[in-house]
C-alpha cells in the first residue's frame, strides 16, 4: 500500500477528471479507470479549485469564501480522491500509478453496429420476435418441455456439456449486448470472469456508465436481459417449425436446453440481492448507488451488536436508508438461502463422485437415484473444479487489489 502524506500548501495534480450531475450528487471520475466517487456539488467544486491548482489552503479558503460557512473542510473528500486514484501528482512530484480498477478485456464494438442493434427497426424486430414466439407458445403451437423430460432424453454427461456449453454462449452474448448499448451510449465496457457471491460469472465492467446521465443508463442495464429474451424467443420459433419436420430428438433437446438457459439467465437477473443486471436498474430508479455496501455495512453492524458486549460497549446500530435496511433483509435471506442451497449441492455431488463405479444390484441393494458412469462423473469433477477454481481466482484477485492511502497534516486548516 503506498502512502501520501499531504499539508495545506501542497498543489495536487490531477487526472482528467469527468464530472456527470446525477440527481443532488455530482459523480466525478477518470473514465478508463473505472475510478469514481459520488459528491456534493460543494465537493465537485472543491475538486474543480484543486484543478485549476491551488493548494489545500487557497481551495479551502475559496470554499469558505463562497458558501459562507467556516467550518468546510476538504479532509473527507481529499481521502476519497486520493484513494480513489485521482491525484497523480504533489507539488510536480509524480506518485506511484494505481492500476486501472477495471475488470476484464476492453471490448471494441463498432459504433455503426452498436447503434444498429438498438435502433427502431431493430426493437421492432425483435418486439415481432417475442409477440409471434409468444402466439406459438400459448397457441400450443409448440409445448415447452418439462424439465424431467430433458433430464431424461438425455445422459448424464452430455446434459452436463450441452448445458455448460450454450450457458457459455449465451453469458457471452448477454454481456456483449451490454457491451453493444455501452458503445451506443459512447461509454467502454470490458468483458471478464469474476463471481457474485458463490457463482462464477462472466461479467461486463460498465463503470464508465457513471458518466452518462441517470435515464440514458436504463438500456445499458437491461441490454443483456432483451437479448436473453430474443434468444428464448428464437428457440421457440425455431422448436415450432422444426417440429412439423417430424421427430428430431438432438434438435429438440438442444432447443429444450437453449431455451432453459435463456430463461434461468433472465431469472438470476432478479436475485438483486447479489448486484445483478434488475440491482443496477433498481438503484439507478431510486438514486442509491452503494445500495449493497450500506445493507451489507447495516448487517454486519446487527451481527456486531448480536454478539457479546466488550466491557460494556454494545457498538451502535449502523445508520442506513430504509431502502438499505429493506435490502438489508432481503440480501440476509439471499445469502443464507444460496449458503444452504450450495452446500447440499457441494456434498451431494462429492458424494456421488464417491460413490463406487458398480451398484450391488439385487433384491435389497441399496442404489442411489442416479448412478453415473466413469464419463458423467468426469463432466461433475470438472464442473466442481471450474467452478472452485474460478471463484477462488476472482476471490484472490479483489483481495490483493493495489490501494492507496493518506496521511494527512494535523492541525492544518483544510
Ligand atoms: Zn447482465
Amino acid at each position: 500500500m503506498s502512502l501520501v502524506s499531504l499539508d495545506c500548501d501542497d498543489r495536487l495534480g490531477l487526472y482528467p477528471l469527468v464530472f456527470t450531475k446525477d440527481r443532488d450528487k455530482v459523480i466525478v471520475g477518470v473514465p478508463g479507470r473505472a475510478r469514481f466517487i459520488s459528491t456534493s456539488s460543494t465537493g465537485a467544486e472543491a475538486i474543480r479549485l484543486l484543478q485549476k491548482g491551488l493548494s489545500l489552503r487557497e481551495a479551502t479558503d475559496e470554499l469558505r469564501r463562497t458558501t459562507g460557512s467556516d467550518t468546510i473542510s476538504l479532509r473527507p473528500l481529499l481521502r476519497q480522491a486520493v484513494s480513489s486514484g485521482f491525484v497523480a501528482s504533489v507539488n510536480g512530484e509524480s506518485l506511484p500509478e494505481i492500476p486501472c480498477d477495471a475488470h476484464g478485456w476492453p471490448v471494441h464494438l463498432p459504433v455503426r453496429l452498436a447503434n444498429g442493434l438498438f435502433s427502431r427497426y431493430s426493437a421492432f424486430a425483435y418486439g415481432l420476435l417475442i409477440v409471434f414466439a409468444a402466439a406459438v407458445a400459448l397457441t400450443g403451437g409448440w409445448r415447452i418441455p418439462s424439465l424431467s423430460e430433458i433430464v431424461m432424453g438425455a445422459k448424464y454427461a452430455q446434459l452436463a456439456w450441452l448445458t455448460a456449453l450454450i450457458g457459455l454462449a449465451n453469458s457471452l452474448k448477454h454481456e456483449l449486448a451490454h457491451c453493444a448499448a455501452a458503445a451506443r451510449a459512447g461509454v467502454a465496457a470490458r468483458i471478464g470472469i469474476g463471481h457474485r457471491f458463490v457463482f462464477p460469472v462472466i461479467q461486463a465492467d460498465l463503470t464508465d456508465l457513471w458518466t452518462v446521465a441517470p435515464a440514458r443508463r436504463y438500456l445499458v442495464y437491461s441490454a443483456g436481459m432483451l437479448s436473453d429474451l430474443a434468444v428464448l424467443a428464437a428457440a421457440v420459433i425455431v422448436a415450432w417449425a422444426t417440429a412439423a419436420a417430424g421427430r428430431q430428438n438432438s434438435l429438440r433437446l438442444v432447443l429444450g436446453v437453449t431455451f432453459f438457459v435463456a430463461l434461468s439467465q433472465i431469472v438470476w437477473q432478479f436475485n438483486a440481492f447479489v448486484r445483478t443486471d434488475v440491482y443496477f436498474i433498481l438503484t439507478n430508479a431510486i438514486g442509491q448507488r452503494n445500495l449493497h455496501s450500506d445493507a451489507l455495512r447495516a448487517i454486519a453492524g446487527v451481527l456486531k451488536r448480536c454478539l457479546p458486549a466488550g466491557r460494556g460497549q454494545r457498538p451502535r446500530i449502523v445508520r442506513a436508508s430504509k431502502a438499505a435496511w429493506i435490502y438489508a433483509g432481503a440480501a440476509a435471506a439471499g445469502y443464507a438461502i444460496c449458503t444452504l442451497w450450495t452446500l447440499y449441492f457441494v456434498v451431494t455431488s462429492l458424494h456421488t463422485l464417491a460413490a463406487p463405479l458398480t451398484q450391488p444390484s439385487g433384491v435389497g441393494g441399496r442404489r442411489p437415484a442416479i448412478v453415473l458412469d466413469a464419463s458423467d462423473r468426469l463432466a461433475m469433477g470438472v464442473g466442481l473444479a471450474c467452478w472452485g477454481g474460478l471463484v477462488g481466482a476472482s476471490v484472490w484477485r479483489e483481495k490483493t487489489r493495489k490501494r492507496v492511502s493518506l496521511k494527512l497534516a494535523e492541525g492544518e486548516a483544510f
